[in-house]
């Protein structure tokens, strides 16, 4: 089977996720697969409660946001390293090929269809 056209996705998919992260993380220094959020312009003369509340509940949004975008892109990195070292398209729990209808709807699938509930390979 041909995995050209999921390396293809993937690879987009892997830019565009970084580009989205950059927008509200920076990179770990220590850790480069590692993404941090960045802290908000603190403004030091902000006292009013409710513009407080509001930075926070925004900090709170893009810490979620950057908790998925992160997965995700952790996701995309592993299934291009499965591409690399040919375990891309076979399913981790019983080794048969994960079928094609699967690959195209999630080409970050690691398990065939019976086994996609398998928890924790969603
Ligand atoms: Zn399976």
């Amino acid at each position: 089977m041909a995995f050209e056209k999921y390396l293809k996705i993937l690879e987009e998919e892997k830019l565009k996720l970084e580009s989205d992260l950059a927008k509200i993380a920076r990179k770990n220094p220590d850790d480069p697969s590692d993404w941090q959020v960045k802290a908000p312009q603190m403004d030091p003369m902000v006292s009013d409660q409710s513009e407080l509340a509001d930075m926070f509940e925004e900090m709170e949004n893009q810490a979620g946001l950057e908790f998925q975008l992160e997965r995700r892109l952790k996701s995309v990195v592993d299934s291009l390293e499965r591409i690399r070292n040919g375990q891309y398209g076979t399913c981790i729990v019983c080794s048969n090929p994960i079928e094609e209808r699967r690959l195209e709807a999630n080409p970050m699938a690691k398990a065939c269809i019976k086994h996609a509930k398998y928890p924790p390979f969603q």
